[in-house]
């Protein structure tokens, strides 16, 4: 095809003088993959039939996306408040300025700068969770999938691990809980049947190679009518009286509880100690609101043991988490929490203000068809799986709406939203009024300027 054979090499267009202006302020890595990428959508829509050739503004185009961080910030119109896709809990402000202080420099992560000696990296958030739990002791990992592997792997490697038929879940991504166990060595038994499990079921199934019992929180799913468990407490004294741990993976583990319309309830971590369990394990990001990371609390010989494994080097965290974590965590040792954990406040927040908060983006919209509409959101993050809170959204209407969907989402800054009967609906719950602004003019920008025509 002559068209093809006329595409410019990479070094032609290096060496192009028309392009010198543009391309001098870049790196040569920086130019030399606009160049390809210009080149190639050239290519495509000639191999398409279209008949045109590669000019200035194609190169212009594909340096603007080139250059630009491929991690971006986004504003979250779905309403879903722990939304996985787009980085689960937005950090809380003090624990942002946290980060900033600590990230340029050195820090005390493995120092006691009272002793002079090395101290264990979570220890500045020990205490706090401590305290804000019940438990004896505390660490951190990666994540809470990181906190079960380690947890297994350090408490029932080669022994038996006793866990309900109705808990062997999916937490998302592919993490099965059967999986986890076997990959740690543990040997699963199952008790029970999917909707039923008694007391009785792990009583009959512990034997001397029983090394650990297992509750599973339902976080992401719920079991409804003909239903029955065992309790923590009753697992908790089971395992005392024959001597083996006891382990509950509450995964989304709310520190405190959470009272507003259309919430559900949460057992608080608090609870599950209270109730009697050895190690407890639950989110940093979930409905705790901080920085992604796996919690363990509980009695300090269970958790000597989970320090002491060799994977435990292999899931710490860094500093960065640190440094979020216990500036969250002192949001709710202050009390502060339900007001400055944005994924408490924007859980909490009274429909009257994001009433209110549709109001305002539906007036920035000015002439763009559109209605404020009621509609609920979701928790997220397999959190509180049936809860549905009331908010507030802005529909926008008359429009094509996967085509602005899409366009919203390419956006610069990209906006996600929801479409709903071939509207776009814009759930106003996830974002601030400093971001009204900005989704309009995002709004504006997504929907074609001469409609009708
Ligand atoms: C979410 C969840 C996990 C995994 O937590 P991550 O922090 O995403 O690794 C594990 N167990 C349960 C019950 C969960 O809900």
């Amino acid at each position: 095809m002559e068209r093809l054979r006329a595409l410019p090499s990479i070094d032609e267009l290096l060496a192009r003088p028309s392009l010198s202006a543009l391309l001098s302020p870049h790196s040569r890595p920086v130019a030399v993959a606009a160049l390809r990428e210009a080149v190639a959508s050239v290519r495509t829509r000639v191999l398409a039939g279209e008949d045109v050739r590669l000019v200035d503004g194609d190169v212009a185009r594909a340096l603007n996306r080139v250059g630009q961080p491929k991690l971006k910030a986004v504003l979250n119109a779905t309403g879903v408040v722990l939304h996985t896709n787009l980085g689960r809990a937005p950090l809380p402000a003090a624990a942002v300025e946290r980060i900033a202080a600590i990230a340029g420099g050195y820090c005390n992560l493995e120092i006691d700068l009272d002793e002079g000696e090395r101290g264990s990296r979570y220890e500045p958030v020990v205490e706090l969770l401590c305290a804000l739990t019940g438990a004896e002791d505390a660490m951190v990992v990666n994540n809470c999938a990181a906190a079960v592997l380690l947890t297994f792997s350090a408490l029932a490697q080669g022994r038996e691990a006793i866990v309900s038929r109705g808990e062997l879940v999916e937490i998302g991504g592919g993490f099965r809980i059967p999986d986890v166990m076997r990959q740690s060595g543990a040997t699963m038994i199952e008790v029970g049947t999917t909707n039923r499990t008694r007391l009785e079921d792990f009583t009959g199934a512990m034997t001397d190679r029983t090394g650990l019992l297992v509750k599973v929180h339902r976080s992401n799913f719920a079991v409804v009518g003909f239903s029955e468990e065992a309790t923590t407490r009753e697992l908790a004294q089971l395992a005392a009286e024959r001597g083996v741990p006891f382990f509950e993976d509450l995964g989304s583990g709310a520190l405190r509880a959470m009272h507003a319309e259309g919430l559900s309830s949460e057992p608080t971590v608090a609870s599950v100690i209270a109730a009697g369990a050895d190690v407890v394990a639950f989110s940093g990001d979930k409905l705790l609101g901080g920085p992604q990371a796996g919690l363990l609390v509980g009695k300090k010989a269970t958790l000597d043991r989970l320090k002491k494994h060799p994977l435990n080097r292999a899931l710490r965290i860094d500093k960065l988490t640190v440094a979020a974590l216990e500036a969250t965590l002192e949001l709710y040792r202050d009390g502060r929490e339900d007001h400055d954990v944005p994924a408490r406040s924007s859980l909490l927040v009274k429909s009257e203000v994001l009433l209110e908060r549709a109001r305002t983006l539906g007036s920035l919209l000015g002439a763009l068809e559109h209605r404020v509409v009621e509609t609920t959101s979701r928790v997220g993050g397999g959190s509180m799986p049936l809860a549905a809170p009331k908010s507030w959204a802005v529909a926008v209407s008359g429009v094509k709406a996967v085509e602005v969907h899409e366009k919203l989402r390419a956006g610069d800054p990209p906006v996600v939203a929801r479409i709903v009967d071939d509207e776009v609906w814009l759930d106003v719950r996830c974002l601030r009024d400093t971001e009204l602004g900005a989704v309009a003019r995002a709004v504006a920008n997504a929907v074609p300027r001469n409609r009708g025509d």
